[in-house]
């Protein structure tokens, strides 16, 4: 009999009733050290005093109100986030799918007023991850994703990941942009190198077509600039946002530049939710703590400890671990051992950790993670392993 929630998922046994920064804590008192914050959701850990008190105001005023009105809250992210990236202007969706939707139409349209109606093409690249939708998993074009879902969305071209002469010799007079993550999160947390990046929004300029960049992993602070594009000197002509920009609570964001967004006008695009009092009101919250320079610091050096810790852990577990990859506190182990039992040792542990393609292991802990919290979460990922490397020789 089908289960009463629809079994997409296969899902872990533990079931958290509360959070506490970066622990979560199950019905019996058991605590887990949480180095997957949702999926790079929760930047700055669970139920931060600042994200409650914003909310539950928040929640006493008004939750919802329509786009036919003025949202004053939404104006603010809005400016804020304008003022704080390369964008002029920002919708604001419920989630990383809804944005690459946007971004989608958003280059499409862009070509049609530019009276090139033939540009329909979106250049992506595979172990790409956009999202489930239609337009979501075509960009991706992976099999897994698409398979059985019948007629796929038309106008994506999947590139290896990455050779830039690869991406130059496939634009073409109906390319329309090329859609990329500057770090892989699904994928493996597969850095795009700067200079990679750099060269991309070269060539963009160069044959006129537009770089979409899905920061919906990789932005919001994760790898230690508020966008991960601007390690590379550049910007993008849109981009799409999500999972850290709420903290938690369901938000998403298309951030554009005037001409990128000079197609989108009233009536071309809209959402019921996308942008509503409760959910901006946290969202300027976030944005308060995580684009502040001194946070940022904090997040860098707290990945330079991070990072080296985890590297003597992959030296000390040669049979478990292969390499550290990854940017800021966007970090991935790369396995040995299958990642899958990786992550599942990592529960016996107490330990939370996000599996990802390319048998990686993702470490995405809230932003705010302590240096004794690093510490511990090194003691537990090296317990794990110790487990595993001690029943890989049993046999
Ligand atoms: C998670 C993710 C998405 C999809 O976001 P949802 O909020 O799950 O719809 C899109 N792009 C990237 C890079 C992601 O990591």
């Amino acid at each position: 009999m089908i289960p009463s929630i629809l079994p997409t998922y296969s899902r872990a046994p533990m079931s958290f009733v509360k959070g506490e920064g970066c622990w979560l804590i199950e019905a019996d008192g058991r605590r887990f050290l949480d180095l997957g914050a949702g999926i790079a959701v929760n930047a700055l850990g669970h139920a931060h005093p600042a994200l409650v008190k914003t909310l539950s105001e928040q929640a006493q005023n008004l939750w919802h109100v329509s786009n036919l009105y003025q949202i004053p809250q939404q104006q603010a992210l809005a400016d804020k986030l304008v003022a704080e990236s390369f964008a002029d202007t920002v919708f604001f969706t419920n989630s990383g799918t809804e944005s690459c939707e946007l971004a989608v139409k958003m280059a499409r349209k862009y070509w049609f007023e530019q009276g090139q109606s033939e540009r329909v093409e979106l250049i992506t690249f595979e172990g790409s991850f956009h999202g489930r939708s239609s337009a979501g998993i075509a960009a991706a074009g992976s099999e897994k994703m698409i398979k059985g879902f019948g007629p796929i969305l038309p106008g994506f071209v999947h590139l290896d990941w990455f050779d830039l002469d690869q991406v130059s010799a496939a634009i073409t007079d109906k390319t329309a942009g090329i859609m990329v993550e500057p770090v892989q999160g699904e994928g493996g947390i597969r850095p795009l190198a700067d200079s990679d990046l750099a060269d991309l929004r070269e060539l963009c300029d160069a044959r006129g077509v537009l770089l979409i960049l899905d920061e919906v992993q990789c932005g919001v602070g994760r790898t230690g600039r508020l966008f991960a594009h601007e390690w590379a000197g550049i910007a993008p002509d849109i981009l799409l946002a999500a999972k850290g920009i709420g903290g938690g609570f369901p938000l998403g964001a298309v951030l554009a530049t005037e001409k990128a967004a000079s197609g989108m006008t009233a009536g071309t695009h809209g959402s019921t939710y996308g942008g509503n009092p409760l959910g901006c009101a946290v969202g300027s919250t976030v944005l308060e703590y995580v684009a502040a320079p001194e946070f940022l610091a904090e997040v860098n050096r707290k990945a330079g400890l991070f990072s080296q810790k985890l590297a003597g852990l992959v030296a000390g577990y040669p049979d478990v671990f292969e390499d550290l990859r990854g940017v800021g506190l966007m970090l991935g182990l790369k396995c040995r051992a299958a990642n899958v039992d990786v992550v599942k040792a990592g529960y016996d542990m107490q330990v939370i950790t996000v599996a990802a393609a390319d048998n990686v292991i993702r470490l995405l802990p809230p932003l705010n993670i302590t240096d004794a919290e690093i510490d511990e979460a090194i003691s537990r990922l090296a317990r794990a392993a110790e487990h595993l490397s001690a029943s890989a020789t049993a046999h």
